[in-house]
């Protein structure tokens, strides 16, 4: 039997992915690549944004036709968005034969096997819980490699529908990361990221409930020893749980990444209450101030929302100044998407699409032209990159990774790809650099 997976939205599901094709292949199902030569169908979704929900039901509809071709066949659907709406997806395709939430993943071989057998329908949601199998999962790379350190969000922000399908934070005991991230060393793999919702508040259930003194400055460091470890990255922070103690320990470990990503949302304190932030713009410019500092030479990109309810002309200028003060090396930025549950939900919201669209398309004129002021101040150095594969353009043209987490394309050979080669920048636009590689 063959299943295709098809993932939606961030790292934490890509992972998922990767967990779900291990537990089927250890089961005996073999991954195709091609949906049309599978007998079981996976989406691994996504409910952040309205738009990811909207692209899903448009993947399931696309679904109906094949179904009807082939009753065999059959439809999962689990992650975030199956998580949050459970039935009700059952009700609005059902011809779905499967739906399994983001705490029971490692249940979907025994819900194939039951839906096989009993012909029925399943939904099997539960409500909570963490994962002994975390760490079983299929390895797509064999020198890069996720690592997710803690599950779910105790935050609640008030647009974010996270908290309320991930549920509340759990953290893996550090020696079983630490034992995890020694075996993938010795498998091979030179660059690792740390996962997590909120990678900063790692280890503060572990304190309180078991006694164990950790928290996530002291996890890097702990992981940044472990030998032949070249590159370490982690993702996602959060300014209220970003400590000085974590920007020193990326400064003395030459193996953590020089790179910070940290989402400011909005550049006024008026909004940031609103979204339920707990920092404000000072606040989030002090963090910015000490890595600049204490590291010179670390990238940092973030993550903006333009249009939140509530957000006037006074608090978008505020935004576009402090994107202007700091001068983020990339952004992220998406128009509010109202997510049903979320306690933003019940904002009033005063502005038409059409008003957000402009403040988004000034706010993306502004950072894209930072973004290539700052990638030409790279042009003629050199750099080492670790070679991901081939790039989308040409023949023959690789693609790396900076330390700074910038994209380079150069020319190559298959050779080069998963090691670690100097590159000198030649070019760039302005979400990519161009570079050749060095003698
Ligand atoms: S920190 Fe806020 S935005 Fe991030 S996952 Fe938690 S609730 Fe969502």
């Amino acid at each position: 039997m063959n299943f295709f997976i098809k993932t939606f939205g961030c790292q934490m599901n890509e992972y998922d992915s990767e967990r779900i094709s291990y537990l089927l292949e250890s089961n005996g199902y073999k991954e195709s690549a091609d949906i049309y030569k599978a007998n079981i169908i996976i989406f691994n979704t996504c409910a952040v944004r309205e738009k990811a929900k909207n692209r899903l039901y448009g993947n399931i509809g696309n679904l109906k036709k094949l179904k009807s071709k082939n009753p065999d066949l059959l439809i999962c659907v689990g992650g975030c968005t199956a998580q949050n709406l459970k039935e009700k997806l059952l009700k609005d395709f059902p011809y779905i034969d499967i739906v399994f939430g983001t705490h029971n993943i490692s249940e979907l071989p025994e819900l194939i096997k039951r839906k096989k057998s009993l012909n029925n329908n399943i939904c099997s949601i539960k409500e909570k819980g963490s994962d002994r199998f975390i760490y079983k999962f299929k390895r797509y790379s064999n020198f890069k490699a996720y690592v997710p350190i803690i599950i779910g969000c105790n935050n609640y922000c008030s647009y974010c529908i996270v908290p309320y399908v991930r549920g509340k934070e759990i953290s893996v005991h550090p020696d079983k990361i630490i034992k995890h991230v020694k075996k993938l060393v010795l498998d091979g793999v030179l660059e690792i990221t740390l996962l997590g919702q909120n990678v900063n508040s790692y280890g503060r259930d572990l304190t309180s409930n078991c006694k164990i003194n950790i928290n996530f400055s002291k996890l890097l460091k702990n992981i940044s020893g472990i030998r032949g470890l070249r590159r370490i990255r982690f993702i996602t922070s959060h300014p209220k749980d970003f400590s000085d103690d974590i920007i020193f320990t990326i400064k003395k470990n030459e193996n953590i990444a020089k790179h910070i990503h940290l989402p400011l949302q909005s550049g006024s304190d008026r909004i940031l209450k609103r979204m339920n932030r707990r920092y404000t713009a000072e606040q989030y410019l002090k963090i910015v101030k000490l890595i600049r500092k204490e590291i010179p030479k670390c990238s940092i990109t973030t993550d903006i929302i333009v249009g939140f309810p509530g957000e006037d002309e006074e608090d978008f200028r505020q935004t576009l100044n402090l994107v202007k003060e700091v001068r983020f090396d990339r952004a992220f930025t998406f128009i509010y998407s109202n997510r049903e549950g979320t306690e933003a939900s019940n904002f009033y919201d005063d502005k038409t699409l059409k008003e957000k669209k402009i403040r988004f398309l000034k706010l993306l004129e502004i950072q894209n032209k930072i973004s290539l002021e700052e990638n030409k101040k790279l042009i003629g150095k050199k750099f080492e990159v670790l070679v991901e594969g081939f790039g989308i353009k040409g023949k023959n043209i690789l693609k790396g990774r900076l330390e700074n987490n910038s994209i380079a394309n150069f020319k190559g050979s298959k050779k080069d790809i998963g090691k670690f080669k100097y590159i000198k920048i030649i070019d760039t636009k302005t979400f990519y650099l161009k570079g050749k590689l060095c003698k």
